[in-house]
Protein backbone atom coordinates (compact mmCIF):
# COMPACT_ATOMS: atom_id res chain seq x y z
CA UNK A 1 0.00 0.00 0.00
CA UNK A 2 1.68 3.82 -1.34
CA UNK A 3 2.91 5.61 2.06
CA UNK A 4 0.48 8.19 1.32
CA UNK A 5 -2.90 6.24 2.04
CA UNK A 6 -4.21 5.50 5.02
CA UNK A 7 -7.22 2.97 4.22
CA UNK A 8 -7.52 1.07 0.78
CA UNK A 9 -11.39 0.92 0.14
CA UNK A 10 -11.36 -0.93 -2.85
CA UNK A 11 -8.94 -3.58 -4.17
CA UNK A 12 -8.23 -3.95 -8.00
CA UNK A 13 -10.41 -7.37 -8.00
CA UNK A 14 -13.30 -5.91 -6.39
CA UNK A 15 -13.41 -2.94 -9.19
CA UNK A 16 -12.91 -5.57 -12.14
CA UNK A 17 -15.79 -7.56 -10.67
CA UNK A 18 -17.74 -4.64 -10.56
CA UNK A 19 -16.75 -3.64 -13.96
CA UNK A 20 -17.87 -7.27 -15.06
CA UNK A 21 -21.59 -6.22 -13.50
CA UNK A 22 -21.78 -3.16 -15.12
CA UNK A 23 -20.68 -3.86 -18.55
CA UNK A 24 -23.07 -6.87 -18.57
CA UNK A 25 -26.19 -4.70 -17.69
CA UNK A 26 -25.14 -1.97 -20.32
CA UNK A 27 -24.68 -4.79 -23.03
CA UNK A 28 -28.24 -5.88 -22.05
CA UNK A 29 -29.67 -1.81 -22.27
CA UNK A 30 -28.19 -0.94 -25.18
CA UNK A 31 -28.28 -4.47 -27.27
CA UNK A 32 -28.83 -3.76 -30.98
CA UNK A 33 -27.91 -0.29 -30.88
CA UNK A 34 -24.49 1.27 -30.78
CA UNK A 35 -24.18 3.82 -28.01
CA UNK A 36 -21.15 6.18 -27.25
CA UNK A 37 -18.91 6.29 -24.12
CA UNK A 38 -18.01 9.71 -23.10
CA UNK A 39 -14.93 9.55 -20.80
CA UNK A 40 -14.36 12.61 -18.71
CA UNK A 41 -10.84 12.73 -18.49
CA UNK A 42 -8.65 12.20 -17.11
CA UNK A 43 -10.10 10.24 -13.77
CA UNK A 44 -11.97 7.87 -16.59
CA UNK A 45 -8.78 6.56 -18.31
CA UNK A 46 -8.54 3.14 -16.08
CA UNK A 47 -12.58 2.51 -15.03
CA UNK A 48 -13.58 3.34 -18.83
CA UNK A 49 -10.63 0.97 -20.00
CA UNK A 50 -11.51 -1.47 -17.73
CA UNK A 51 -15.04 -1.49 -18.30
CA UNK A 52 -15.33 -1.45 -21.92
CA UNK A 53 -13.66 -4.74 -22.01
CA UNK A 54 -16.99 -6.23 -20.19
CA UNK A 55 -19.14 -4.80 -22.59
CA UNK A 56 -20.58 -6.94 -25.38
CA UNK A 57 -22.70 -4.85 -28.21
CA UNK A 58 -20.83 -2.23 -30.17
CA UNK A 59 -19.67 0.43 -28.74
CA UNK A 60 -17.86 3.92 -29.75
CA UNK A 61 -15.76 6.00 -27.40
CA UNK A 62 -14.85 9.40 -27.20
CA UNK A 63 -13.52 12.56 -24.91
CA UNK A 64 -14.00 15.90 -22.56
CA UNK A 65 -11.63 17.53 -20.67
CA UNK A 66 -13.87 19.71 -18.75
CA UNK A 67 -13.05 21.84 -15.58
CA UNK A 68 -15.12 23.79 -13.14
CA UNK A 69 -15.32 27.36 -14.57
CA UNK A 70 -12.52 29.18 -12.63
CA UNK A 71 -14.37 27.38 -9.73
CA UNK A 72 -16.27 31.10 -9.06
CA UNK A 73 -19.86 30.08 -9.25
CA UNK A 74 -21.06 26.60 -8.12
CA UNK A 75 -23.64 26.80 -10.42
CA UNK A 76 -21.72 28.05 -12.73
CA UNK A 77 -20.52 26.73 -16.72
CA UNK A 78 -18.11 24.41 -16.99
CA UNK A 79 -14.68 25.32 -19.81
CA UNK A 80 -14.36 22.68 -22.20
CA UNK A 81 -10.50 22.30 -22.25
CA UNK A 82 -11.01 19.37 -25.29
CA UNK A 83 -14.25 18.70 -27.06
CA UNK A 84 -15.45 15.36 -28.33
CA UNK A 85 -15.10 14.32 -31.89
CA UNK A 86 -18.46 12.62 -32.42
CA UNK A 87 -21.32 14.39 -33.74
CA UNK A 88 -23.86 13.05 -30.86
CA UNK A 89 -26.89 14.12 -32.52
CA UNK A 90 -29.69 11.19 -32.40
CA UNK A 91 -26.49 9.18 -30.80
CA UNK A 92 -26.81 7.34 -27.27
CA UNK A 93 -24.56 8.42 -24.95
CA UNK A 94 -23.06 7.39 -21.73
CA UNK A 95 -20.76 9.49 -20.05
CA UNK A 96 -18.14 7.69 -18.08
CA UNK A 97 -16.37 9.51 -15.14
CA UNK A 98 -14.65 8.49 -11.89
CA UNK A 99 -17.05 10.04 -9.08
CA UNK A 100 -19.94 12.09 -9.13
CA UNK A 101 -19.55 14.22 -5.85
CA UNK A 102 -21.38 17.30 -5.91
CA UNK A 103 -23.43 16.49 -9.31
CA UNK A 104 -21.91 19.74 -10.67
CA UNK A 105 -19.96 18.80 -13.78
CA UNK A 106 -22.25 16.16 -15.12
CA UNK A 107 -25.24 17.90 -15.18
CA UNK A 108 -23.60 20.71 -16.96
CA UNK A 109 -22.08 17.60 -19.51
CA UNK A 110 -25.80 16.43 -19.60
CA UNK A 111 -27.07 19.45 -20.98
CA UNK A 112 -24.07 20.45 -23.36
CA UNK A 113 -25.03 16.70 -24.82
CA UNK A 114 -28.41 17.49 -24.80
CA UNK A 115 -28.72 20.79 -26.71
CA UNK A 116 -26.25 19.39 -29.30
CA UNK A 117 -29.23 16.28 -29.90
CA UNK A 118 -28.22 13.46 -27.98
CA UNK A 119 -31.09 11.05 -28.08
CA UNK A 120 -30.27 9.72 -24.67
CA UNK A 121 -28.21 10.44 -22.33
CA UNK A 122 -26.92 8.21 -19.13
CA UNK A 123 -23.81 8.01 -16.65
CA UNK A 124 -22.00 5.22 -15.58
CA UNK A 125 -19.50 6.36 -12.89
CA UNK A 126 -17.14 3.83 -10.66
CA UNK A 127 -17.63 5.87 -7.35
CA UNK A 128 -20.89 7.71 -6.00
CA UNK A 129 -20.19 10.13 -3.45
CA UNK A 130 -23.86 10.68 -2.45
CA UNK A 131 -23.75 12.60 0.21
CA UNK A 132 -21.66 15.67 -1.38
CA UNK A 133 -24.26 16.14 -3.96
CA UNK A 134 -25.77 20.23 -4.14
CA UNK A 135 -27.54 19.47 -7.70
CA UNK A 136 -30.97 17.43 -7.78
CA UNK A 137 -32.38 15.24 -10.31
CA UNK A 138 -28.70 13.95 -10.42
CA UNK A 139 -28.86 9.65 -10.62
CA UNK A 140 -26.36 7.77 -12.30
CA UNK A 141 -27.53 4.84 -13.90
CA UNK A 142 -24.73 2.72 -13.47
CA UNK A 143 -23.06 2.70 -10.18
CA UNK A 144 -19.99 1.13 -8.97
CA UNK A 145 -19.41 1.92 -5.71
CA UNK A 146 -20.78 4.16 -2.97
CA UNK A 147 -18.23 6.19 -1.66
CA UNK A 148 -18.59 8.31 2.11
CA UNK A 149 -17.50 11.38 2.25
CA UNK A 150 -13.46 11.36 2.26
CA UNK A 151 -10.98 12.14 -0.26
CA UNK A 152 -10.36 8.99 -2.22
CA UNK A 153 -7.40 8.28 -4.38
CA UNK A 154 -6.28 5.32 -7.18
CA UNK A 155 -7.86 4.14 -10.15
CA UNK A 156 -7.60 6.85 -11.73
CA UNK A 157 -8.58 9.83 -9.20
CA UNK A 158 -5.77 11.78 -7.98
CA UNK A 159 -4.74 14.55 -5.79
CA UNK A 160 -2.38 17.25 -7.87
CA UNK A 161 -1.90 14.59 -10.98
CA UNK A 162 -0.86 11.72 -8.17
CA UNK A 163 -2.22 8.97 -7.54
CA UNK A 164 -3.88 8.26 -10.48
CA UNK A 165 -1.58 5.04 -11.27
CA UNK A 166 -2.63 3.08 -8.24
CA UNK A 167 -4.39 -0.96 -8.72
CA UNK A 168 -6.75 0.27 -6.30
CA UNK A 169 -8.60 2.88 -4.19
CA UNK A 170 -8.18 3.95 -0.81
CA UNK A 171 -8.76 7.16 1.46
CA UNK A 172 -5.62 9.56 1.48
CA UNK A 173 -4.31 10.56 4.47
CA UNK A 174 -5.26 14.32 5.71
CA UNK A 175 -1.25 14.48 6.32
CA UNK A 176 -0.87 14.77 2.71
CA UNK A 177 -2.92 17.89 2.16
CA UNK A 178 -3.30 19.88 5.12
CA UNK A 179 0.87 20.09 5.33
P1 LIG B 1 -18.62 17.13 -9.15
O1 LIG B 1 -19.56 15.96 -9.15
O2 LIG B 1 -18.49 17.75 -7.79
O3 LIG B 1 -18.92 18.14 -10.20
O4 LIG B 1 -17.17 16.70 -9.54
C1 LIG B 1 -16.68 15.40 -9.57
C2 LIG B 1 -15.19 15.53 -9.75
O5 LIG B 1 -14.60 15.99 -8.51
C3 LIG B 1 -14.54 14.20 -10.04
O6 LIG B 1 -14.44 13.94 -11.41
C4 LIG B 1 -13.19 14.36 -9.38
O7 LIG B 1 -12.29 14.96 -10.29
C5 LIG B 1 -13.42 15.31 -8.22
N1 LIG B 1 -13.58 14.58 -6.94
C6 LIG B 1 -14.69 14.55 -6.15
N2 LIG B 1 -14.47 13.79 -5.07
C7 LIG B 1 -13.21 13.32 -5.16
C8 LIG B 1 -12.40 12.47 -4.33
O8 LIG B 1 -12.78 11.96 -3.27
N3 LIG B 1 -11.14 12.22 -4.79
C9 LIG B 1 -10.64 12.74 -5.94
N4 LIG B 1 -9.39 12.41 -6.28
N5 LIG B 1 -11.38 13.55 -6.74
C10 LIG B 1 -12.65 13.83 -6.35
Amino acid sequence: MHKDVEEILFSLDQIVARCDEIGKQISKDYEGKTPVIIGLLKGCVPFMAELIKHIDCDIQIDFFDVSSYDGVNQTGNIRILKDIETDVHGRDIIICEDIVDTGLTIKRVMELLGCRGATSVEVVTLFDKKEGRTVSNIEPKYIGFDVPKKFVVGFGLDYNEVYRNLPYVGVLKRTVYEK
